[in-house]
Formats: structure tokens, C-alpha cells, sequence
């Protein structure tokens, strides 16, 4: 089964395919991964790919359509969830010649869907621990004592610095822009499950399993 995750940055797609792979022995196709782990591996594309970020320019479609490729062969039998990709309609395209030269096709479409608004709380309000890692949220999750962490006592705390309204705001237009229009593609096969991005991530990810069982039941 090869699944698309979609969802604006920070609605927790990373987190979901994780569990997938976890209880489900999918492979997760990320291409920031991807990229990191073809150019540190030396493979063909990697080599190309690596001279074009050294000249600080970005990765083409051609090139993360051959990453893609590469990729695919070894997840055979085992199923893809494609977290940040395809971001955009041609990509999309790409993906679908990808998966059906290779007698494959995307079984389903999981959109997690957010409230913008709800997602710059939940965005700007995080940090974690800078000893352990441990995550916190300003409002929803704040350490039980204040200004030291539940887990290792620590008082030195970290923020991203992308976690802010502005960049939220922008990635979510980016979004809306670029990302969305892919869907109308899957709609019209009837296979888009949208599920609340909002919930916490385990009622999500039941969410999710509820929607891939009443697929596989068709
Ligand atoms: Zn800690």
C-alpha cells in the first residue's frame, strides 16, 4: 500500500508516518531525508544533486523525481508513505508515472487538515528541553515547574527559529498555493480520507487507521 500524507508544515505529518512505520513496516519517503542519505551514500543522483546544493541552488523536480525512482525499488512489498512530497501538481504528476512503471499506484491520501489559526498557537508556543530534548508548549504542555524540565531538571530551554507567526503564516499560503491543487488529482479517484490535523496525534492516528481499514474493505 503506498500512502500520501499532505497537510501544511507542522500539522504533524512527521509524527504520523513514524507511527505507520513503526506498526506497519512502511518505509517513509521524505525527501529531505532522502537527499541527505543519496548524497552521504554517493549514489548517482546524489552526486548530481550534491553539485547543485554546493552552488546553493535548489533541487530541481527532475532530480527528486530520480531520488524518487531510486527509492521505490528497494520499498517493494513493504509500501511508501510520502511525507512532504509531492508538493506541488507537477510533482504529482511525477509521482504517479513513478508508481505506475513500477506497477504501483497511491492507495490513499491522508489530507490532515488544521485550522491556521490553531496552528500558529500550537506552532509559536513550542519548545524543548536543550539538555534531554523533551518537548513542551507554552500553553498546552508547560514543564510542571516552571523554568525547569520534568524529565532531567534542566533550566536551559530551545525554540526553532522558523517557529514563529510569520513563517507559519507564509508556509501555510505556500500550502494553500502549491500543495492543494495536487489534491483534486486524488479526489477524482475518490481516495482523499481528511482527518482533523488539530487532534491530538493519537486521535489522529486512529483517525488514520480507520480510514485505511474502510479502504482496504472496498
Ligand atoms: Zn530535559
Amino acid at each position: 500500500m503506498d500512502i500520501i500524507l499532505l497537510g501544511p508544515p507542522g500539522a504533524g505529518k512527521g509524527t504520523q508516518a513514524q507511527r505507520l512505520v513503526a506498526n506497519r513496516g512502511m518505509v517513509q519517503l521524505s525527501t529531505g531525508d532522502m537527499l541527505r542519505a543519496a548524497v552521504k551514500a554517493g549514489t548517482p543522483v546524489g552526486l548530481k544533486a550534491k553539485t547543485v546544493m554546493d552552488a546553493g541552488e535548489l533541487v530541481s523536480d527532475a532530480i527528486v523525481s530520480a531520488l524518487i525512482g531510486e527509492r521505490l525499488d528497494s520499498t517493494a512489498g513493504q509500501g511508501a508513505i510520502f511525507d512532504g512530497y509531492p508538493r506541488t501538481r507537477a510533482q504529482a504528476e511525477a509521482l504517479e508515472m513513478l508508481l505506475g512503471e513500477r506497477g504501483r499506484a497511491v492507495d490513499f491520501v491522508i489530507e490532515l487538515v488544521v485550522d491556521e489559526d490553531a496552528l500558529v498557537d500550537r506552532i509559536t508556543g513550542r519548545f524543548t528541553c536543550a539538555r534531554c530534548g523533551a518537548p513542551y508548549h507554552e500553553r498546552f504542555h508547560p514543564p510542571k515547574t516552571e523554568g525547569s524540565c520534568d524529565v532531567c531538571g534542566a533550566h536551559e530551554f530551545k525554540r526553532r527559529p522558523d517557529d514563529n507567526e510569520q513563517t507559519v503564516r507564509t508556509r501555510m499560503a505556500e500550502y494553500r498555493a502549491k500543495t492543494a491543487p495536487i489534491l483534486p488529482i486524488y479526489d477524482d479517484r475518490g481516495i482523499v480520507h481528511r482527518v482533523d490535523g488539530m487532534k491530538t496525534p493519537e486521535e489522529v492516528a486512529d483517525a488514520i487507521d480507520a480510514s485505511s481499514t474502510a479502504r482496504r474493505r472496498k
